[in-house]
């Protein structure tokens, strides 16, 4: 199959597979019920498991999963036969409704911060339909919520799903201020994501790689990204056919892969698909990001999905275009052409900016890893504080609004809401400030903050709640007006004084931003426990629980199991680096030794006069700087002996004992490194993996 449009969304049960495969009533009821979000008849189910699995079978697929995405990241899944033993000892091929619409898992494996006491071990999955079933690896994959018993939910889908339908409620009570007759609102995403390829052989011979998933020792190379020649630079033929495949698979699960192009440091690339439903997008970049390694892997070589792979070259982050549409086509965030059209503009604009100052901390949350704490606040990604960039257009009506001044651009006209138009704000122009975590591209915002390996369901839980909620209490206010002109233009103009302090549009990377940012009093949380510590305020849960969410006993479980994640990731880290040291580097560093002295004895015999300024020389820095690895090595594994308590207490620990401990131990190692020969050094080197794809 080569035609690009016949292969797009061949696996795919989509809506015209269904309405093609479907009795007209079925597919009808079928539609209603994903548009109501109502439960769905077993007798329907029946028959739409049977033409789902028909259908399957046609396309190769011998077993069937629910599909879901558990609070470790990654997607889940359990494969089970279709096959169904019949009378005379033959099989046949079933599925039922029952099994299409929910599914029952043992989740004592999964984490549940708690929510799920052992003697209720499991947990159900249950069909999300607003979300196609597809076909991977000859496996009908049904996209699944995934709940306790109790109905807690112990996924990423479930409470993303939740916060779609309150932003929906809370935008369609602004919209009907402004006259519209949308019925629905749906916000949307696209996520662009960055990523390393490697080859393969490389990959092989690193532990840290394997296990940890970045370099935890490495020098930087003689060449970096310096010349910033891989920016968009041409695409090397292994990486153009592994992104034609990738592209191809894409297509078949229906995911619209549209760019492709290298990204800044050596190795790294991006792919962008155009923007979907959010909960679509979700879908699709857990598929995407699966992809990536499996078909990197097919090509020889390996797809690096870590935050920071390399130290002192780029890191990788996930930027999430976000904005929400009307089922009448309206883009919210973009700047309209009549008055009343850039009045309901501004007023979603003020929601995002009052959005962000409001619960700046929630944003950092979502995003907080012990992967993604090394990309924050280095000189390369977005700060960790959160601030918002709006460019310059933009800004200067936003001041002109906030003084009552004439903006000068526009006919020298005061601008008054819902009486002037705005003038038209280029697109080209609002996107060029890469420093900024959250910033304004003409008709949607991009989160930057968002670590590459993240799945993108949290992020925008949150910032849909965070809206939805400034939305509720615009509404609140604008729904009791007397004078609704008057009152809404007075709102606009007191969100902007009161939150501005939120927009940036300076050097995000600039140290003095840091400083500017304390005295503005934004907060600047650089770790994640820093930022875990404030999850549980008592405004949060407010928030979280008033929007139904999160219940307070699952934002408790999310927290606990945040920072278990914290602690394991750098335990995991600490671990490899004393195994790889002991047996690898402190070895091979020892046998260089002994071939140095070794040289030195043999010059020595045949002639006293022989000059071993070298050997002697290095021979005495590296043993010098042996000793010192060794002790440190020796203090990581005493310091996490001395790691004790359990939660926040633990994270801490890490953070101030652990990760210092470490970052001397390889310090160290680094300059053994650079000092130890080529043949001796047990591991591919930074110049080694950055440029291990030479064609
Ligand atoms: P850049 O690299 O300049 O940021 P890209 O074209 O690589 O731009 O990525 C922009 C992303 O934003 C694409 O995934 C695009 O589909 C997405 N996008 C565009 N419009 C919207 C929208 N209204 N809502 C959500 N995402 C959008
Ligand atoms: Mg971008």
């Amino acid at each position: 199959m080569s035609n690009t449009s016949e292969l797009f969304g061949s696996m795919v049960f989509s809506n015209a597979v269904m309405r093609e495969r479907l009795p007209k009533d079925t597919y009808q009821t079928l539609q209603k019920t994903i548009k109501h979000g109502k439960h769905l008849d077993i007798n329907i189910a029946n028959v739409v498991a049977n033409a789902m699995k028909d259908w399957a079978i046609e396309k190769g697929a011998t077993h069937f999963t629910h599909w879901f995405q558990p609070m470790t990241g990654v997607t889940a899944e359990k494969h089970e036969s279709f096959i169904s033993p019949n009378e005379d000892g033959r099989v046949i091929m079933e599925f039922s409704g029952k099994e299409l619409v929910k599914g029952e898992s043992d989740a004592s494996s999964f984490p549940s911060g708690g929510l799920r006491a052992t003697f209720e071990a499991r947990g159900y999955t249950a069909w999300d339909a607003t979300s196609y079933a597809f076909i991977k690896d000859k496996t009908l994959c049904i996209p699944t919520a995934f709940c306790s018993y109790g109905g807690d939910a112990l996924d990423e889908k479930t409470p993303l799903l939740r916060s779609m339908e309150d932003f929906n409620r809370e935008a369609l009570r602004i919209l009907k201020l402004f006259g519209s007759d949308a019925t629905s609102v749906k916000t949307t995403v696209g996520p662009e994501q960055e990523y390393f390829l490697i080859d393969k052989s490389v990959y092989e011979k690193r532990p840290d790689l394997i296990y940890t998933g970045r370099t935890l020792f490495g020098r930087k190379p003689p060449k970096g990204q310096e010349l910033e020649d891989h920016y968009y630079g041409t695409i090397k033929p292994r990486v153009k056919a592994f992104m034609e495949e990738l592209d191809e698979e894409c297509w078949k699960l229906g995911i619209s892969a549209k760019t492709e192009h290298n990204e800044v440091a050596p190795a790294q690339h991006e792919l962008a698909p155009i923007f979907t439903t959010t909960n679509i997008a979700a879908d699709h970049n857990q598929l995407t990001m699966e992809l990536l390694k499996k078909v990197a892997s097919k090509h020889g070589m390996f797809c690096i999905l870590h935050e920071k792979p390399f130290e002192g070259v780029n890191g990788s982050g996930k930027h999430n275009n976000w904005s929400a549409a009307t089922n009448t086509g309206v883009n919210l965030l973009e700047p309209g052409d009549t008055p009343s059209e850039n009045a309901q503009f501004l007023l979603f604009l003020c929601a995002v900016i009052k959005a962000v100052d409001d619960y700046p901390e929630l944003l950092r949350i979502s995003v907080a890893t012990a992967a993604n704490d090394h990309r924050l606040g280095a000189s390369e990604a977005p700060p960790a504080i959160m601030s918002m960039f709006v460019g310059e257009e933009l800004g200067e009506i936003l001041e002109s609004i906030k003084n009552g001044n004439e903006y000068a651009v526009h006919e020298k006209k005061q601008m008054k809401i819902g009486v002037h138009t705005l003038p038209r704000i280029p697109k080209d122009n609002t996107d060029r400030n890469r420093t900024s975590p959250f910033a304004f591209t003409g008709n949607k915002f991009e989160f930057r903050a968002l670590g590459s390996s993240a799945s993108i369901s949290e992020v925008n839980t949150v910032l849909n709640t965070i809206v939805a909620e400034e939305l509720r209490q615009f509404a609140d206010i604008l729904e009791n007006a007397d004078n609704f002109e008057k009152e809404l233009h007075n709102l606009i103009r007191k969100t902007i004084k009161e939150h501005d302090r939120v927009i940036f549009n300076g050097n995000g990377y600039d140290e003095s931003w840091e400083k500017e940012a304390k005295e503005r009093g934004l907060l600047n949380l650089k770790t994640t426990p820093d930022a875990y510590s404030k999850y549980l305020d008592k405004k949060n849960v407010e928030l979280f629980s008033s929007h139904n969410v999160f219940t307070l006993a699952e934002m408790k479980a999310r927290y606990e199991i945040a920072l278990e994640n914290y602690i394991k990731t750098i335990n995991i880290e600490a671990e490899t680096m004393i195994e790889m040291v002991r047996k690898q580097i402190l070895p091979a560093v020892s046998a260089f030794e002994e071939d140095l002295a070794s040289s030195i004895s043999i010059k020595k015999e045949v002639s006293e006069k022989a000059s071993c300024r070298f050997e002697e020389e290095t021979l005495e820095t590296e043993s010098k700087t042996a000793d010192k690895a060794y002790a440190a090595v020796k203090n990581l594994e005493k310091t996490l002996k001395g790691a004790k308590g359990e939660s926040i207490e633990l994270a801490m620990y890490y953070k101030d004992k652990v990760i210092p401990a470490m970052r001397k131990l390889r310090n160290e190692v680094d300059t053994l490194e650079t000092i130890t020969d080529a043949e001796h050094w047990p591991l591919p080197t930074y110049g080694e993996m950055l440029f291990s794809v030479k064609y």
